[in-house]
C-alpha cells in the first residue's frame, strides 16, 4: 500500500513553501517533492527585495527552515514527479528520487567531503561566478544540508569517502521509485529565466553557468548581479567577473528577452524594470562614486510602492536613458553599449566597466508535463477560472501558484499561494477521507 498525504506540493520555492506550511499548520499532511537537492527557488538567491530592501535570504531562510522540520510535512528533494493517475477520489503518484550518492540519514553536512574533493567545476547555484567542488553542499543555507556528488564530473579518487566521519558516502546508491496516494496536488514549479546567449547581440555567448567562455565577462546577467550584491555573496567586494576590479560605471539593460518577438517572448516579465532599479540603488550603495545608468523602454512600476521607489533612486542619481539597445561591443576588456535616445533621436556609444542584462522569467512547461494539465500558449499553467477561482486548473483537485502561472513579483507569489493553500483545504474538506 503506497504511503498516503492529504497534499502534494510540487516545487519548493516561495509559493511551494507558503503553500505547504499554511496546509501543514491547517493540520494537514503535506509531501513536498523539490527536484533541485534543495528547497528555496529562486528567492534564496536574491539579494534584497524591491521596493522595501529587506534581505531577501533573511525572510527565505526561516521559511526553509519551518519547512525542513515541519511535523506534517515530509520533504522529497532532488526528486520529480514522473506521473499522476487519478483512482476515485484520490490521485496515485510516481515520484523518482535521484541518487545524492550520500545517505541523507547519515550525513551531518560537515562539508568535509567537499574540502577533500580536488575537483573545480563552475558553481551553477552562483550561476559560475565561482566553482564548485564534484563532491558538495548546494549552498551555505541549503535545506536539508547534505552534500551530493555529481557523478559526471567525480573523477572516483575516493578522497571523499575517506573524508567522511559519518561512512555516510555511497557510489552503489540507485534512482528510487516512490509511489504515494493523495488527494490534492499544488503546483509551483516557478519560472525558468531567459537565456541572454540568444541575444547575440548583446555580447554574452556564454553558457548561463560558466561565465568564463563568455565574450566579456563583464557582461552578465540580472541573476549574476543578484548574486553579486547579496550578503552571501561570492566574492568579499562587489567586484566585476572579468578582472576583479570595482565597476565604476555599470549600466543595465532592460527587457533583455522579454517584450521581444525576435527571441519568441512578447511577455512583459514584470519584475525586471524594479529589480534593476533595486540593483542600481543597491550597487551605488557599495559604490559610493560610481555611476549607473539604466536602459529602458518604459518603466512599469505598478505595485505598492513600486512608484516611490522608482522616483527615489532616480533622485539619487541613477540616470535613465530612454532608448533600446542595438548592440553591445567590447573595448579593452569594457562593454560598450550602442543604442538610440528615442527622446533626442541621439545614436550613443557609451563604454562601462560592466552591463547586467536584466533577463526575464520565461515558462517552465517541462516541469508539469507529468501532471498533464492544461497550459496558456507560452507555456504558463492555464487558469481557466482566473477571475474567480485563479488557483483552479482544468484537472479537479489540482491547484497551482505563483510564477507557474506567469511572471510575478514574490508579495504576488505568496498571497497566490495562500490562496491556493485555501482553496485546497476548502477541496480537501469537501472530498472527505
Ligand atoms: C534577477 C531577479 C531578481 C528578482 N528580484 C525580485 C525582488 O527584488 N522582489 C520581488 O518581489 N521579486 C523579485 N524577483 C521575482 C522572484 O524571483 C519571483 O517572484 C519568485 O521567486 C517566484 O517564486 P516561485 O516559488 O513561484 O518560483 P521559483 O522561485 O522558480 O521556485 C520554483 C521551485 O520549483 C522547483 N521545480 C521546478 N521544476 C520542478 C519539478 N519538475 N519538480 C519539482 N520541483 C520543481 C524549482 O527548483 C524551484 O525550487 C526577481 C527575479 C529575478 C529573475
Amino acid at each position: 500500500m503506497p504511503e498516503g498525504y492529504d497534499a502534494l506540493v510540487v516545487g519548493g520555492g516561495i509559493a511551494g513553501m507558503e503553500a505547504s506550511l499554511t496546509l501543514g499548520d491547517a493540520g494537514f499532511d503535506v509531501l513536498l517533492v523539490e527536484k533541485e537537492p534543495s528547497i528555496g527557488g529562486h528567492m534564496i538567491q536574491l539579494s534584497k527585495v524591491f521596493p522595501t530592501t529587506d534581505c531577501a535570504g533573511c525572510i527565505t531562510t526561516p521559511k526553509m527552515a519551518a519547512t525542513g522540520k515541519h511535523p506534517k510535512i515530509k520533504l522529497l528533494t532532488y526528486s520529480e514527479v514522473e506521473g499522476i493517475e487519478k483512482t476515485g477520489k484520490k490521485f496515485r503518484v510516481r515520484i523518482l528520487k535521484k541518487p545524492r550518492y550520500v545517505d541523507e540519514n547519515a550525513c551531518i553536512g560537515c562539508g568535509r567531503c567537499e574540502q577533500a574533493c580536488p575537483v573545480l567545476i563552475p558553481k551553477e547555484w552562483e550561476y559560475g561566478l565561482i566553482g564548485r567542488k564534484a563532491a558538495y553542499i548546494p549552498f551555505e543555507m541549503a535545506t536539508p544540508k547534505k552534500a551530493l556528488i555529481d557523478l559526471d564530473n567525480c573523477i572516483m579518487c575516493g578522497r571523499c569517502e575517506r573524508a567522511c566521519p559519518k561512512e555516510a558516502i555511497n557510489f552503489l546508491q540507485e534512482p528510487e521509485e516512490i509511489e504515494v496516494e493523495v488527494k490534492a496536488v499544488i503546483i509551483a514549479t516557478g519560472y525558468n529565466l531567459f537565456s541572454p546567449e540568444k541575444k547575440k547581440e548583446y555580447g554574452y555567448t556564454g553558457n548561463l553557468t560558466v561565465i568564463h567562455t563568455s565574450a566579456n565577462p563583464n557582461i552578465i546577467h540580472g541573476m549574476q548581479m543578484e548574486r553579486l550584491l547579496a550578503p552571501s555573496r561570492p566574492y568579499h567586494a562587489l567586484v566585476r567577473p572579468g578582472d576583479g576590479k570595482v565597476p565604476e560605471r555599470v549600466a543595465w539593460v532592460l527587457c533583455t528577452g522579454s517584450r521581444d518577438k525576435s527571441v519568441g517572448n512578447p511577455l512583459c516579465s514584470r519584475v525586471c524594470c524594479m529589480y534593476s532599479i533595486k540593483q542600481a540603488l543597491l550597487y551605488s550603495s557599495a559604490v559610493p562614486f560610481g555611476e549607473a545608468a539604466i536602459y529602458y523602454m518604459d518603466i512599469r512600476a505598478f505595485g505598492k510602492g513600486f512608484e516611490e521607489f522608482y522616483n527615489m533612486v532616480r533622485e539619487l542619481g541613477v540616470e535613465f536613458i530612454k532608448g533600446k539597445v542595438a548592440k553591445i561591443e567590447s573595448r579593452n576588456g569594457n562593454p560598450v553599449i550602442i543604442a538610440e535616445n528615442t527622446e533626442t533621436g541621439e545614436i550613443m556609444e557609451e563604454e562601462y566597466d560592466m552591463v547586467v542584462l536584466a533577463i526575464g522569467l520565461l515558462s517552465n512547461p517541462e516541469a508539469v508535463k507529468a501532471l498533464g494539465v492544461e497550459l496558456d500558449q507560452y507555456g504558463f499553467v492555464a487558469q481557466p477560472q482566473e477571475n474567480s477561482n485563479p488557483a483552479v486548473t482544468d484537472k479537479e483537485g489540482i491547484f497551482v501558484a505563483g510564477t507557474a502561472t506567469c511572471p510575478k513579483d514574490i508579495p504576488d507569489t505568496v498571497a497566490e499561494a495562500s490562496a491556493a493553500a485555501a482553496q485546497c483545504i476548502a477541496y480537501l474538506e469537501e472530498v472527505g477521507s
